[in-house]
C-alpha cells in the first residue's frame, strides 16, 4: 500500500505531466504546492518568474470544489483565466467591473452551477454582501490572495479594500487560503498573517536572491544629465526595457526626448486614456516597441519576460518598491541590468508623496460618534456616510478598519456593521490613531534607506538581501553590480541600513513650487488615500 504522501506525490506529477505538459516542480513550488494540499494555510514569498500561479492552478484541479482568487488588477486576472481556458487547464470564471451585463451574468451563472473551478475576482468584488452569498453556495476548496502585500499596511502598495479581505474570509467560513507575494520582510509577513487572522499561517520563503541581475547606480548632478543619462543607457542596451517615472511629467519628458531621438518607445501612466494604455501596453507587449517609459501604474502582473533593462529616473518610495520593479526585468533567467538614475533632490519628491493624511484620533471619534447617532443596531458604510459626508470614502473605510480592531465596532457575517458594547475613551482613540503615526515613521524609514541604498559602496545585492532579511550566510559579493565590478574603495561588511542612514530631516521644508512642477502623476489631495500614488483605484475596478 501505497503511503497517502507517496500517492499524493504521484498524483502532482501526474497532473503537472498530462495538464501542464511539464516534467518537474522548482523546489519552491513544490513546497508551497504540499502545504495547499496538506490543508495548510500558506503564504508564499517567491520573486517574480519564478512561476507562482502554478502553485493554484496545480491544486485546483486536485482538489474538490472551486479555487477563488483574488487578484488586484483586471488586465492580470483577464490574462491568467483566458492562458487557463486556452491551455484546456481549467474552467474559470472572472467577476470584474470591465465586464459587459451578459458576461456578467454569464459568470454568475456559472458559478452558481458550480460550472467552473477557478474564480477570479478583485478584492473590491469579494467583499460584496451579494457575491459572497453566491460564493457562500458554493465548495469553496481553496482561497488565493494575489499580491498578497497590498494586504498590509506595511506593504508599499497597500489598498484599502484589501482590509475587508479578512472579514470577507470570516464570511465565507474560514476557507483554506494560499498568499503569494513577491516579497515581503518580515514586519508584512506577520501583518498579513494579523490581517487575514491566520497566526499559523505557514511561511515558504524561496528566497529574493537574482543572480542574472545586475544593478547599479548612476549618480547624476541636474535632471539635464538624467536625461541624457538614460537616454545614453537606451542606446547602449539591447533588448527590451522599461523605464520607470515617478511622475507623469518627467515620463512624458523622457518619452519625448527617446521618440527625438528616433527610438522606438511607447508610454504608459495614469493620466493616460484607459484605452490609449492598453494600446501601449500592447504595442511593449507584441514586441512593436522597445522601450515602455511608465509610472508606477505599470507593471504589476505584467510578464515580459525578455525584458532586458529597467532603469529607474527617480529612488522609488522604497526598496519593496525598487526591487519589485526592477525585478521586472530578466524573468527569463537571462542576464539583465538594473540602473538607477540617483539624483540627490529627487529625494524630495518621495518625501512630497509621503504628505498624507492619517486618520487622526479626532477623526475616529467622529466616525464612532456618528455610528452611535445612527441609533441603529447594524448599519453600512453607505449609511454612515452621510453622517461624515466630509470625509473620503477611502479614508472612512481606514477609520472603520480601525474602530473594528479596536474592538468598538463588530461586523456580522453579512459584512454590516455594529457597535459593540464599550464606552471609549480619549485614551483609545489616541491608540488606533498612533498606529498610523507609526506607519508614517516607517515610511520615512523606507525612504531613508533606499537614498542610503543609491549612495552606498557595498554590494547592491548584499544591501538588497539584508534589507529583506535573505543574506545568506557568508554572502558578501554577487560580483555583478556596479560596486563589485568596480569597488569604490575597500569595504568591508556594510552596516544595518538604518545605521548609515542619516537621521531624517526634522520637518520637511517643502519647497511647493518645486514639487507642484513635479507632481503630475497623483492628484494629491491633502486626504489622498494611504499610499494609493498611482494607479487611481478606479483604476482597478
Ligand atoms: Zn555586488
Amino acid at each position: 500500500m501505497a503511503s497517502p504522501q507517496t500517492k499524493q506525490k504521484k498524483q502532482i506529477a501526474t497532473v503537472l505531466r498530462q495538464v501542464f505538459g511539464m516534467e518537474e516542480l522548482r523546489d519552491g513550488q513544490r513546497l508551497v504546492i504540499e502545504s495547499v494540499l496538506a490543508g495548510q494555510d500558506t503564504l508564499a514569498v517567491m520573486p517574480t518568474g519564478s512561476g507562482k500561479s502554478l502553485c493554484y492552478q496545480l491544486p485546483a484541479c486536485l482538489l474538490d470544489g472551486v479555487t477563488v482568487v483574488v487578484s488586484p488588477l483586471i488586465s492580470l486576472m483577464k490574462d491568467q483565466a483566458e492562458k487557463l481556458e486556452e491551455a484546456g487547464i481549467a474552467s474559470a470564471a472572472q467577476m470584474n467591473s470591465s465586464l459587459s451585463r451578459s458576461d456578467e451574468q454569464a459568470a454568475l451563472e456559472a458559478i452558481e452551477r458550480a460550472d467552473t473551478d477557478i474564480i477570479f475576482c478583485t478584492p473590491e468584488r469579494l467583499v460584496t454582501a451579494e457575491f459572497l452569498a453566491l460564493l457562500k453556495q458554493s465548495r469553496i476548496a481553496l482561497v488565493v490572495i494575489d499580491e498578497a502585500h497590498c494586504i498590509s499596511q506595511w506593504g508599499h502598495d497597500f489598498r484599502p479594500a484589501y482590509l475587508e479581505i479578512g472579514a470577507a474570509l470570516d464570511a465565507l467560513g474560514k476557507p483554506p487560503l494560499l498568499a503569494l507575494t513577491a516579497t515581503a520582510t518580515d514586519e508584512v509577513i506577520a501583518d498579513i498573517r494579523s490581517q487575514l487572522g491566520r497566526s499559523r499561517m505557514a511561511v515558504v520563503n524561496t528566497g529574493i536572491y537574482r543572480p542574472n541581475l545586475h544593478y547599479r547606480v548612476k549618480q547624476v548632478t541636474n535632471p539635464d544629465e538624467k536625461y541624457a543619462a538614460a537616454l545614453q543607457l537606451v542606446r547602449d542596451s539591447e533588448g527590451v526595457g522599461i523605464i520607470y517615472s515617478a511622475t507623469v511629467k518627467a515620463a512624458e519628458e523622457v518619452h519625448q526626448l527617446l521618440l527625438d531621438a528616433g527610438e522606438s518607445v511607447t508610454l504608459y501612466h495614469g493620466k493616460l486614456k484607459a484605452s490609449e494604455r492598453s494600446e501601449n501596453q500592447n504595442l511593449f507587449m507584441s514586441g512593436e516597441r522597445r522601450v515602455m517609459v511608465a509610472t508606477n501604474a505599470f507593471g504589476m502582473g505584467i510578464d515580459k519576460s525578455d525584458t532586458r533593462f529597467v532603469i529607474h529616473l527617480q529612488v522609488p518610495a522604497n526598496l519593496e518598491a525598487y526591487y519589485q520593479e526592477s525585478g521586472r526585468a530578466g524573468r527569463d533567467g537571462l542576464d539583465a541590468e538594473c540602473t538607477l538614475l540617483y539624483y540627490h533632490a529627487d529625494k524630495r519628491l518621495q518625501q512630497y508623496f509621503l504628505i498624507k493624511h492619517y486618520p487622526s484620533a479626532d477623526e475616529l471619534r467622529a466616525v464612532y460618534d456618528a455610528a452611535v447617532a445612527l441609533g441603529q443596531r447594524s448599519f453600512t458604510e453607505t449609511e454612515l456616510k452621510s453622517l461624515v459626508e466630509q470625509m473620503p470614502a477611502s479614508q472612512l473605510k481606514i477609520c472603520l478598519k480601525m474602530l473594528k480592531d479596536g474592538k468598538l465596532l463588530k461586523r456580522d457575517r453579512k459584512l454590516a456593521y455594529a457597535l459593540a458594547p464599550a464606552d471609549p475613551k480619549a485614551e483609545q482613540f489616541e491608540r488606533m490613531a498612533q498606529v498610523y503615526v507609526d506607519k508614517h515613521e516607517r515610511d520615512r524609514d523606507g525612504l531613508e534607506q533606499i537614498v542610503s541604498y543609491a549612495q552606498s559602496g557595498y554590494c547592491r545585492w548584499k544591501l538588497l538581501l539584508d534589507y529583506f532579511g535573505d543574506s545568506p550566510p557568508g554572502f558578501e559579493h554577487c560580483c555583478r553590480c556596479d560596486n563589485c565590478l568596480s569597488p569604490p574603495s575597500i569595504q568591508e561588511s556594510p552596516p544595518p541600513l538604518e545605521q548609515i542612514t542619516p537621521a531624517p530631516s526634522p520637518e520637511l521644508a517643502l519647497d511647493l513650487d518645486r514639487a507642484d512642477g513635479y507632481t503630475q502623476t497623483p492628484a494629491l489631495p491633502p486626504t489622498a488615500a494611504i499610499h494609493s500614488i498611482s494607479p487611481s483605484p478606479a483604476e482597478f475596478r
